[in-house]
C-alpha cells in the first residue's frame, strides 16, 4: 500500500516516499514504524539513469538494455538522443538478461 500510494520524492539527494498526509497512509506508515518522510532504496524505485533520483515510471528498451526511466529521460528516448550514461546496478542486472527470453536469469 505504501509503495503504491505513497508520495515519492528526494530530500537531501535520496529518494524518499511520505504520507502527503493522507491519514490512511499515516496509519500504514505507523504499523511499518516508518517516520514520515522514509528513506526508500534508489535501486528499483528512481530512474536508471545515473544521477538520476526521480521516480521511474516508464520500462521501455533502450539499445541494448532494458531500463526504468523517469518521464524526463523517457524523453530523450522519444527524442532519439543518446542514451545517457546508466547506473551500475541496472547495467549488472541487465547484463544478466536472457537475449532470447528477455527474462532476467538470477
Ligand atoms: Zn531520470
Amino acid at each position: 500500500m505504501v509503495f503504491q500510494f505513497g508520495y515519492r520524492g528526494v530530500k537531501d539527494g535520496r529518494p524518499i516516499i511520505s504520507t502527503g498526509g493522507l491519514s490512511a497512509l499515516e496509519s500504514a506508515f505507523m504499523v511499518l514504524g516508518w517516520s514520515d518522510n522514509h528513506e526508500i532504496p534508489e535501486c528499483g524505485n528512481t530512474c536508471d539513469v545515473d544521477g538520476c533520483m526521480q521516480e521511474s515510471n516508464v520500462g521501455t528498451p533502450w539499445g541494448d538494455m532494458y531500463l526504468r526511466l523517469c518521464p524526463d529521460h523517457f524523453r530523450l528516448l522519444i527524442d532519439k538522443r543518446e542514451r545517457p550514461k546508466i547506473k551500475w546496478y541496472a547495467v549488472d542486472r541487465e547484463s544478466k538478461r536472457d537475449p532470447v527470453t528477455g527474462f532476467l536469469n538470477e
